[in-house]
């Protein structure tokens, strides 16, 4: 970027009133603790405000990019140029209730735990499955997260999306081309400020059994995914990587079979040996992929689709393993995790 447009956006941010930080650290932020310092990071407090400064750029050419809680993007090293927009700021939450439901009406930086808990507290079922799933409204709705079945866009009405020439517009749920870890908010990289969901009466159960649903998964999560060390949840958007890998040679067939058989016998006989087996497993898939020398990057000793920063400050030799990773494995799935290394 050139040094002009730097100076001409902390101009165009203070005339207007637009809260913004210089040189943060992408390290202390990122779910992953590495990364680059992004020169302008800018935190509208208002939709307004956010739309005056999306049409700000179009109209001066700026490249900018969104950042919502960093749970699934994996930043590059060094001062990156661009203007971060992020979200946290539109954090409102609104509750009309009729009749028929829950009308929820979310900013897009209201964080997914507390949409989840917003629900439950209400004694609404049906999104208990996502209170672990660190991102926000704007980045699970790009990425179309989920998690134990439940799906943060199973109750979207309608999002309200700013393109990235300026233009505000409402999409339908039917118009958000959803699938599995992915929708039409990445394609075209709209800029998701706000969110109406509406959750009928049918998924009233009460506030005593949607608790007691949310504290079983959450039991769950913690045992068997990652859960000590920086990670962004899952790499590539499979729902057995395992399985998946079977069909890359013989190799991977037989490991993928002694996988299930030992993870069957431990569960059945010896369960609180089962992380034990998986670990010493992974182990194994990892030397098998010549992924097993990458200093303070490797994958969770609970799942191998898992990246873990064992202290790294920084993210080079964390983009070479993905990479590499995505290399071996490219014909059986596609990376889930964003790597923003291009990024100027
Ligand atoms: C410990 C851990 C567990 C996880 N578990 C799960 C899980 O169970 N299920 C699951 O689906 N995911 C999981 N994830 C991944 C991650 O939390 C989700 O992908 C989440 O939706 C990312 O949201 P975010 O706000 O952090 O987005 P970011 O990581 O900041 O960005 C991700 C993408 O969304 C875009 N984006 C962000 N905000 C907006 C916006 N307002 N408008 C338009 N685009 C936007 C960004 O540009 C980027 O392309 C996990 C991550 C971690 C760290």
């Amino acid at each position: 970027m050139k040094i002009s447009n730097f100076y001409k956006i902390q101009k165009w941010l203070k005339e207007n009133d637009i809260y913004f930080h210089n040189d943060v650290n992408i390290s202390s932020r990122s779910w992953i603790k590495a990364g680059g310092i992004v020169r302008t990071f800018i935190q509208p407090d208002n939709i307004i405000k956010c739309h005056e400064l999306i049409k700000f750029f179009s109209k001066e050419k700026i490249n900018f990019y969104v950042l919502g809680n960093q749970s699934n993007v994996i930043v590059r090293d060094g001062v990156i140029e661009t203007p971060i927009i992020n979200f946290i700021k539109l954090s409102h939450i609104q509750l009309n209730k009729s009749l028929n439901g829950l009308h929820i009406t979310c900013g897009s930086g209201v964080p997914i735990p507390k949409f989840s808990k917003y629900l439950t507290n209400q004694g609404y079922s049906g999104a208990e499955g996502i209170l672990g799933i660190p991102g926000s409204i704007g980045g699970g709705i790009c990425m179309n997260a989920s998690s134990y079945n439940n799906y943060l866009a199973t109750y979207i009405e309608d999002v309200k999306v700013v393109s990235d020439n300026g233009e505000l517009s409402i999409l339908k749920k039917k118009d958000l081309n959803l699938r599995w870890r992915g929708s039409i908010i990445k394609d075209k990289r709209y800029v998701v400020l706000e969110c109406k969901f509406f959750i009928p009466n049918k998924n009233y159960i009460g506030e005593n059994e949607t608790k007691k649903i949310s504290d079983k998964i959450l039991k769950h999560r913690r045992y068997y995914q990652e859960n000590k060390l920086p990670n962004l949840g899952s790499i590539f958007a499979t729902k057995n990587i395992y399985k998946d890998l079977s069909r890359k040679n013989i190799i991977f067939f037989l490991l993928y079979v002694f996988y299930k058989l030992g993870n069957y016998f431990f569960y059945k006989f010896n369960k609180s040996k089962i992380l034990n087996f998986r670990k010493f497993m992974i182990t194994l898939y990892l030397k098998m992929l010549g992924l097993d020398n990458f200093d303070q990057w490797s994958t969770s000793d609970k799942t191998l689709n898992c990246l873990v920063n064992k202290g790294a400050q920084e993210t080079d030799k964390a983009i070479s393993f993905l990479k590499e990773f995505k290399k071996k494995t490219k014909k059986y799935f596609e990376m889930e995790n964003i790597i923003l290394e291009d990024i100027q």
